[in-house]
């Protein structure tokens, strides 16, 4: 019996060691410019076909078969209750802290669970994520800011969007009172005038505009409905600040978004008996679906670096997640700026190739696996918050190597192990 084992041992000794000695070993190093393999640019791959694809709205929509490439956008904004000095022009206390979050909360789930379009009837427009949401951000170090302000100011607490001495893109409420303007949407929910509301031919109920970055809303209080009413007047204002425009008239820049009579709601007779968007860029009683194009518009600007609308983001792409890892298989185009938040590996019989910016948390890295590409075609890669992210890995087993293209005036910018200018002409 115990010879009987012995041979078995002698055995799989032998195997497992002819095993070892005849696998190639997983080898991994930092690619540097030796290792890249150049190719000359053509009319697909030129600078100008590139930098025009990298400011398509088409190149920032969802892809369905690889929603782990789009990761979600958070928005920061705060809230102000803007009161007469008597208090008794707008919500106050608990009861006006309750009402920001709930409405944040109730916008954010409509964004949660995008609507298919009413219009043209018939359509099959794609109903896709919308992928960003709201944070109520108070400021930092400050443990007893809740991110909700009150305003007690009887000279510029009113709000007038028609007459003579309409105010609604006036900018002084903002001025006085703006708190972290330019990185916080600041939304200023206001009281419409008591001589406004006196008048017959004045709307008071629920209205908002959009300045710049920030959010000027009106009617809510006087109107008394509850907080998810007024979801849609923020969905549409921010849609705004993220320079989309109203979407009836057929000249917004999205060809999915048609033009309609921009009926509220259904009637008995035409043209509102049938032809009822329910876009949020329209007037409607719903503001519930954005087009792929809305969308994508959304987030090419998230995604410029210089644009004000990224400095409202909060910064996700700065902190590495090493819960999580991008896995590369297919054949992948990113012909649209990207910020990542974890490592990427490029797997083997995948292919990654970058034709525009690609942001890098900090100690991130990209990581060829034998028999991946990565092609760099005029690619911008770098690390967005002063850090540095580490590099290219490339891994070799055998004869079987990862492999990185080069093609054009590529940068790669903020890495440890960076591939230096000489690998260009
Ligand atoms: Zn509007």
């Amino acid at each position: 019996m115990l010879k009987f084992i012995n041979v078995n041992w002698l055995y799989l000794l032998i195997l497992s060691s002819s095993l070892w000695c005849c696998q190639p070993k997983l080898q991994s190093y930092f690619c540097t410019s030796t290792d890249v393999i150049k190719l000359p640019t053509n009319k697909t791959s030129s600078f100008l076909s590139i930098t025009n694809s990298c400011r398509t709205p088409t190149a920032y929509i969802p892809d369905t078969l690889h929603l782990e490439h789009f990761p979600m956008r958070y928005i920061r904004l705060n809230i102000h209750f803007v009161n007469a000095s008597d208090s008794s022009k707008n919500y106050v206390g608990e009861e006006a802290i309750a009402f920001a979050y709930n409405l944040v909360h109730n916008a954010n789930t409509d964004l949660q669970q995008n609507a298919k379009m009413n219009l043209p009837i018939g359509n099959q427009t794609p109903v896709l994520p919308i992928n960003f949401q709201y944070v109520i951000t108070p400021k930092e170090n400050d443990p007893t800011d809740k991110g909700v302000y009150f305003h007690f100011d009887d000279e510029l607490c009113y709000y007038v969007h028609k007459g003579t001495n309409r105010n609604h893109y006036n900018r002084e409420i903002i001025n006085k009172y703006g708190v972290q303007v330019g990185s916080v949407i600041n939304v200023f929910i206001m009281p419409h005038h008591p001589d406004s509301v006196a008048s017959p031919t004045y709307i008071s109920s629920g209205v908002g505009v959009a300045l710049g970055t920030n959010i000027k809303m009106a009617g809510i209080y006087e109107d008394g409905k509850p907080f998810w009413y007024y979801r849609q007047i923020l969905n549409h204002e921010v849609g705004h600040v993220f320079g989309l425009h109203h979407s009836w008239a057929g000249n917004d820049g999205c060809e999915d978004t048609p033009h309609h009579p921009n009926c509220w709601n259904y009637t008995e007779d035409a043209p509102c008996n049938t032809l009822v968007s329910n876009n949020v860029m329209d007037y409607n009683a719903w503001q519930l679906a954005w087009t792929p194009c809305q969308i994508g518009r959304v987030h090419e600007a998230m995604s410029e670096l210089n644009a004000r609308q990224r400095q409202l983001l909060v910064p996700t792409w700065c902190d590495l997640d090493e819960s999580k890892t991008l896995v590369i298989r297919d054949s992948i185009h990113w012909q649209g700026a990207k910020d990542v938040t974890t490592n990427i590996v490029v797997a083997s019989g995948g292919i990654l190739r970058l034709s525009c910016r690609l942001a890098l948390p900090k100690g991130a890295s990209i990581t060829v696996e034998p028999g991946g590409k990565l092609i760099l075609n005029e690619a911008h890669l770098h690390n967005d918050c002063g850090e540095t992210w580490q590099g290219i890995v490339l891994q070799t087993k055998g004869k079987i190597k990862g492999e990185v293209q080069w093609i054009g005036n590529v940068k790669m910018e903020n890495a440890v192990y960076a591939i230096q200018n000489e690998v260009q002409e």
